[in-house]
């Protein structure tokens, strides 16, 4: 395809960190009015006095759903670069809670993410990893594209030894949708460095699911 014909029909520009890029957005009131045709489209009537505010509600959401898109997952760690002394050890942060929407459905996936990493040189606030799962979370994703995005930025920007991440959660469109399997979960890891060593993910994986304090 020609990528000239391609960019007429949106407009597109690359955003400072590069790993995603803005389209121009619309306005309140085309985004409100697209929500009133999706309650038709559902089957009722948005003139109503129940459904009257919805469309003003939804775009409010909407902002908090997919507030990652205006975030920088590499400026969230980078301002929080701490040096270590003598700390070799990995560094394990467990059960971060995260509510995604999957790009397939726009429906909820929603789960905890376990990060391991052993540092090289630095190492960042716990919270900092939180909000990285925040940051990726809060688009349109898949569970898998979310795993390794978390995996490359700490790793790109935290130089660890390695690092492990490891995903899991409960998809809305497989427990309300299609073969609506309630209560199954889905569990994704991606691995770099020392974690590349079955060993490692042994040890990573067994401290996951130690109990808890
Ligand atoms: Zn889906």
């Amino acid at each position: 395809m020609n990528p000239v014909v391609k960019s007429l029909s949106v407009e597109r520009v690359l955003s400072p960190s590069a790993d995603k890029f803005l389209i121009k957005k619309p306005t309140q009131e085309q985004a409100e009015e697209a929500v009133r045709t999706l309650i038709l489209w559902a089957g009722d009537d948005p003139s109503r006095e129940g459904l009257a505010d919805t469309p003003r509600r939804v775009t409010k959401a909407y902002r908090e759903f997919y507030k990652g898109y205006h975030e920088d997952a590499h400026e969230v760690l980078d301002r929080v670069f701490e040096e270590v002394e003598g700390y070799k050890d990995m560094v394990l942060v467990r059960d971060i809670p995260f509510y995604s929407h999957c790009e397939h459905h726009m429906v909820p996936f929603v789960g905890k993410a376990h990060i391991g990493y052993y540092p090289s040189k630095g190492v960042v606030g716990l919270s900092k990893l939180a909000r990285i799962v925040d940051v990726y979370a809060r688009r349109l994703q898949t569970q898998e594209t979310m795993t390794a995005q978390i995996a490359q930025v700490i790793d790109k920007v935290l130089k660890p030894r390695g690092v492990a991440v490891l995903i899991e959660a409960e998809h809305m469109c497989m427990s309300m949708r299609g073969v609506q399997k309630q209560g199954s979960s889905t569990m994704t890891t991606q691995y770099t460095g020392v974690f590349k060593d079955p060993a490692e993910q042994v040890r990573f994986f067994t401290m996951v699911k130690s109990p808890g304090l």
